[in-house]
Protein backbone atom coordinates (compact mmCIF):
# COMPACT_ATOMS: atom_id res chain seq x y z
CA UNK A 1 0.00 0.00 0.00
CA UNK A 2 1.60 2.92 -0.84
CA UNK A 3 0.46 6.74 0.29
CA UNK A 4 0.56 10.13 -0.44
CA UNK A 5 -0.87 13.18 1.02
CA UNK A 6 -1.64 16.06 -1.37
CA UNK A 7 -2.76 18.36 0.92
CA UNK A 8 -2.15 18.18 5.05
CA UNK A 9 -3.24 21.96 6.01
CA UNK A 10 -7.16 23.25 7.58
CA UNK A 11 -10.10 24.23 6.31
CA UNK A 12 -8.79 26.48 4.26
CA UNK A 13 -5.75 25.48 3.45
CA UNK A 14 -2.82 26.54 5.84
CA UNK A 15 -1.29 29.80 4.52
CA UNK A 16 2.25 30.32 5.03
CA UNK A 17 5.75 30.30 2.95
CA UNK A 18 7.57 27.16 1.14
CA UNK A 19 7.20 23.81 3.38
CA UNK A 20 4.60 25.74 5.96
CA UNK A 21 1.74 26.42 3.23
CA UNK A 22 -0.24 23.68 2.65
CA UNK A 23 -3.40 22.61 0.99
CA UNK A 24 -6.46 21.36 2.56
CA UNK A 25 -5.88 17.66 4.11
CA UNK A 26 -6.33 14.75 1.56
CA UNK A 27 -5.03 11.12 1.09
CA UNK A 28 -4.32 9.41 -1.93
CA UNK A 29 -4.07 5.55 -1.35
CA UNK A 30 -2.87 3.17 -3.99
CA UNK A 31 -3.84 -0.40 -2.54
CA UNK A 32 -4.74 -2.53 -6.22
CA UNK A 33 -7.15 0.60 -6.23
CA UNK A 34 -6.72 3.97 -6.16
CA UNK A 35 -8.46 5.60 -3.17
CA UNK A 36 -8.61 9.26 -2.48
CA UNK A 37 -9.75 10.47 0.55
CA UNK A 38 -11.52 13.63 0.95
CA UNK A 39 -12.38 15.86 -1.98
CA UNK A 40 -11.07 19.22 -0.90
CA UNK A 41 -11.62 22.47 -2.75
CA UNK A 42 -7.75 22.08 -3.84
CA UNK A 43 -9.21 18.83 -6.18
CA UNK A 44 -7.90 21.08 -8.98
CA UNK A 45 -4.49 21.29 -8.04
CA UNK A 46 -4.23 17.30 -6.02
CA UNK A 47 -5.50 15.67 -8.72
CA UNK A 48 -3.07 16.97 -11.47
CA UNK A 49 -0.88 13.90 -11.40
CA UNK A 50 -3.54 11.40 -11.26
CA UNK A 51 -4.46 9.66 -13.96
CA UNK A 52 -7.23 7.27 -12.87
CA UNK A 53 -9.06 6.52 -9.48
CA UNK A 54 -12.01 3.82 -8.15
CA UNK A 55 -13.10 5.01 -5.29
CA UNK A 56 -14.05 8.26 -2.84
CA UNK A 57 -13.64 7.92 0.94
CA UNK A 58 -15.55 10.80 2.58
CA UNK A 59 -14.58 11.46 6.38
CA UNK A 60 -17.25 14.78 6.65
CA UNK A 61 -19.41 16.95 5.10
CA UNK A 62 -17.62 19.73 5.42
CA UNK A 63 -16.36 21.58 2.34
CA UNK A 64 -12.72 20.73 3.45
CA UNK A 65 -13.43 17.63 2.96
CA UNK A 66 -16.32 17.47 0.23
CA UNK A 67 -16.39 21.02 -1.50
CA UNK A 68 -14.20 19.45 -4.55
CA UNK A 69 -17.32 17.56 -5.60
CA UNK A 70 -17.48 19.87 -8.79
CA UNK A 71 -14.19 19.87 -9.36
CA UNK A 72 -14.18 15.89 -9.13
CA UNK A 73 -17.21 15.98 -11.88
CA UNK A 74 -15.58 17.87 -14.13
CA UNK A 75 -11.86 15.64 -13.53
CA UNK A 76 -14.52 12.45 -14.18
CA UNK A 77 -16.18 14.00 -17.72
CA UNK A 78 -12.39 14.79 -18.84
CA UNK A 79 -11.95 11.48 -18.76
CA UNK A 80 -14.90 9.79 -20.01
CA UNK A 81 -15.87 8.55 -16.73
CA UNK A 82 -19.90 9.01 -16.36
CA UNK A 83 -19.97 7.51 -12.17
CA UNK A 84 -17.27 6.96 -9.26
CA UNK A 85 -18.02 4.99 -6.20
CA UNK A 86 -18.18 7.35 -3.14
CA UNK A 87 -17.92 5.47 0.52
CA UNK A 88 -19.30 7.82 3.06
CA UNK A 89 -21.34 8.03 6.37
CA UNK A 90 -25.26 8.29 5.64
CA UNK A 91 -25.21 11.96 7.34
CA UNK A 92 -22.19 13.10 5.04
CA UNK A 93 -24.33 11.71 1.66
CA UNK A 94 -27.97 13.97 3.32
CA UNK A 95 -25.81 16.76 3.83
CA UNK A 96 -24.14 16.69 0.15
CA UNK A 97 -27.63 16.24 -1.26
CA UNK A 98 -28.78 19.00 0.05
CA UNK A 99 -25.97 21.06 -0.68
CA UNK A 100 -25.24 20.11 -4.65
CA UNK A 101 -27.60 19.82 -7.37
CA UNK A 102 -25.50 18.13 -9.16
CA UNK A 103 -24.22 14.61 -8.09
CA UNK A 104 -24.79 12.48 -11.06
CA UNK A 105 -21.23 11.68 -10.91
CA UNK A 106 -21.72 10.28 -7.47
CA UNK A 107 -22.53 6.38 -6.75
CA UNK A 108 -22.71 6.80 -3.45
CA UNK A 109 -22.01 4.04 -1.31
CA UNK A 110 -23.41 4.57 2.28
CA UNK A 111 -21.21 3.28 5.16
CA UNK A 112 -22.02 2.43 8.84
CA UNK A 113 -19.89 3.37 11.66
CA UNK A 114 -18.66 -0.49 12.33
CA UNK A 115 -18.70 -1.21 9.05
CA UNK A 116 -16.09 -3.21 6.94
CA UNK A 117 -14.87 -2.53 2.99
CA UNK A 118 -12.45 -4.24 0.72
CA UNK A 119 -11.09 -1.93 -1.56
CA UNK A 120 -8.38 -4.16 -3.54
CA UNK A 121 -5.77 -4.55 -1.04
CA UNK A 122 -7.30 -2.33 1.85
CA UNK A 123 -9.21 -3.56 4.52
CA UNK A 124 -11.07 -0.53 5.54
CA UNK A 125 -13.37 0.45 8.86
CA UNK A 126 -15.62 3.07 9.58
CA UNK A 127 -15.35 4.51 12.82
CA UNK A 128 -17.33 7.55 13.99
CA UNK A 129 -15.45 10.36 15.51
CA UNK A 130 -17.44 12.90 17.27
CA UNK A 131 -17.10 16.42 15.85
CA UNK A 132 -18.21 18.34 18.35
CA UNK A 133 -17.14 16.93 21.76
CA UNK A 134 -13.33 17.16 22.67
CA UNK A 135 -12.82 13.56 22.92
CA UNK A 136 -9.40 11.44 22.31
CA UNK A 137 -9.00 9.45 19.04
CA UNK A 138 -9.69 5.83 20.38
CA UNK A 139 -10.44 2.97 17.73
CA UNK A 140 -13.24 0.76 18.80
CA UNK A 141 -12.62 -2.68 19.76
CA UNK A 142 -13.99 -3.93 16.16
CA UNK A 143 -10.75 -1.84 14.58
CA UNK A 144 -7.90 -4.88 14.68
CA UNK A 145 -4.85 -5.11 13.59
CA UNK A 146 -6.48 -6.45 10.04
CA UNK A 147 -7.38 -3.29 9.60
CA UNK A 148 -5.07 -1.28 7.36
CA UNK A 149 -7.78 2.51 7.63
CA UNK A 150 -10.09 4.10 9.56
CA UNK A 151 -11.96 6.70 8.13
CA UNK A 152 -14.79 8.56 10.37
CA UNK A 153 -18.53 8.52 9.34
CA UNK A 154 -20.59 10.52 12.12
CA UNK A 155 -24.25 9.37 12.34
CA UNK A 156 -25.43 12.64 12.60
CA UNK A 157 -24.82 16.23 11.58
CA UNK A 158 -23.81 19.59 13.44
CA UNK A 159 -26.88 22.09 11.74
ZN1 LIG B 1 -13.98 19.76 8.28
Amino acid sequence: MQLRFLGTGASGGTPGRGRSQRLESSLDVEAGVRLLIDVTRDFERQSRARECLDAVLLTHAHADACGGVGQLRRWLRSRGVERLPLYAGVATIDALQKRFRRLDHCDFKPVRPGGRRQLGSARLFALEVPMRARSAFRPSPGASDRVDACWSTPRTWPG
